[in-house]
């Protein structure tokens, strides 16, 4: 492993565990960024990195996201994440995944964990049986909160992106406006369809060509290559794949007068965010705009932690106020002239106490 104190993406994170179980074939990397409001919570990826550099860059930048993310989204949680190393095979044991379970157990619960990319519900499941310390499992009632994620981060979304056509381009309905989804996996695929009822116009795109020509083939929008996604002119652009996604050759073909989408990390670097405002393009950080999930996850987890029922309307709740999170950022964006990446993590911090 690397020395992951002189990555750039360290950010005096508390905690950094790199875990391997010979038996079961686990490789994974456990990263709690703060607990300065609570339990480091953040999901699980399943991925396979050519490099494991990259598998520790992901783990610092992913915990640190969740810790802004839980602070904006006023979670009672702190950041954390964890990725585990697929091997080429992508096979995903049941061993693997308890032994999983036994690390994040030993934590004690200073980390939390639920679904990421990779990662089924159906897994959370096979880990619950090692641990407490885990959310996004089935639901267990009428009204209880809980399950995927992906449906709920979705639905924030899908309010952000709203707000974001009426805030850049005036327009109070989604009506024939023009949105290019990138990925359309359980995020993705969950907004497409939120949008398409409004009667939005839909762009696709998935590595999974079957995937993006199937969902518009229900939802009768067009799908294109993942190669073009990015240049297609239209009103809204919204990443729903993997990050960094924004860099400069990014940044350069968008013909989009907003980005607004689920994925992490969306800027490749930090100074990306104010290269996207250069263009005159309106960004919601991805942090606030994808909150939807760990709204879910943390109001199931808490409930179950104080042995009360959850209740499904607080989180459509909650999730109904990332909106007003991201007016405050514009407008604090417009006023002082400072992207509305840097007015996000300044904001942030301040909550999480650095
Ligand atoms: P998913 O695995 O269900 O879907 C991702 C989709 O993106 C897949 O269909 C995949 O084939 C596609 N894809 C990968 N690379 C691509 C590329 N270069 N171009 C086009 N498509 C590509 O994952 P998901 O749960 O939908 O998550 C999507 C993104 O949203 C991730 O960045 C994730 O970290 C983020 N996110 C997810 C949640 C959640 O609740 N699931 C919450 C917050 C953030």
């Amino acid at each position: 492993m690397t020395a992951f104190w002189t990555e750039p993406d360290f950010d005096d994170h508390e905690h950094v565990q790199l875990v391997r179980d010979r038996a079961s074939g686990l490789t994974a990397i456990i990263a709690l960024h703060s607990t300065h409001l609570g339990p480091g919570a953040g999901g699980t990826r399943y991925w396979h990195y050519p490099e494991p550099k990259d598998a520790i860059r992901d783990a610092l930048r992913l915990s640190r996201g969740m810790s802004y993310k839980n602070a904006m989204a006023g979670l009672p949680m702190g950041g954390g994440k964890a990725v585990i190393l697929a091997d080429k095979s992508g096979e995903k044991t049941q061993a693997l995944l308890e032994a999983f379970g036994d690390t994040v157990n030993a934590l004690g619960g200073r980390y939390v964990t639920a679904e990421d990319v990779g990662i089924s519900e159906a897994d959370m499941v096979t880990v619950s049986t090692r641990t407490r310390y885990v959310s996004g499992l089935p639901v267990s009632g009428e009204n209880a909160a809980g399950g995927d994620p992906g449906p709920f981060t979705a639905m924030g979304i899908y309010h952000g992106i709203k707000a974001a056509v009426q805030h850049k381009l005036g327009k109070s309905s989604m009506d024939g406006v023009h949105i290019a989804v990138q990925g359309t996996g359980s995020v993705g695929s969950g907004l497409a369809r939120l949008l398409a009822r409004d009667g939005a116009k839909l762009t696709l795109a998935d590595i999974h060509a079957d995937r993006a020509a199937g969902l518009a083939r229900e939802l009768g929008g067009e799908a294109v290559s993942t190669d073009t996604i990015m240049g297609v002119q239209c009103d809204v652009f919204s990443p729903n794949a993997l990050g960094a996604i924004l860099d400069d050759e990014g940044i350069a073909r968008l013909q989009a007068p907003i980005v607004a989408g689920g994925a992490n990390n969306q800027l490749a670097r930090q100074g990306h965010g104010a290269k996207v405002a250069e263009r005159g393009i309106l960004y919601a950080p991805d942090y606030v705009i994808n909150a939807g999930g760990i709204i879910s996850v943390a109001m199931e987890y808490l409930a179950k932690r104080q042995g009360e029922p959850s209740d499904i309307n607080e989180v459509r709740k909650r999730i109904a106020k990332i909106p007003e999170r991201l007016q405050e950022i514009w407008q604090q964006s417009e006023e002082t002239g400072v992207s509305s990446d840097a007015v996000a993590d300044g904001m942030a911090q301040k909550l999480i106490g650095r």
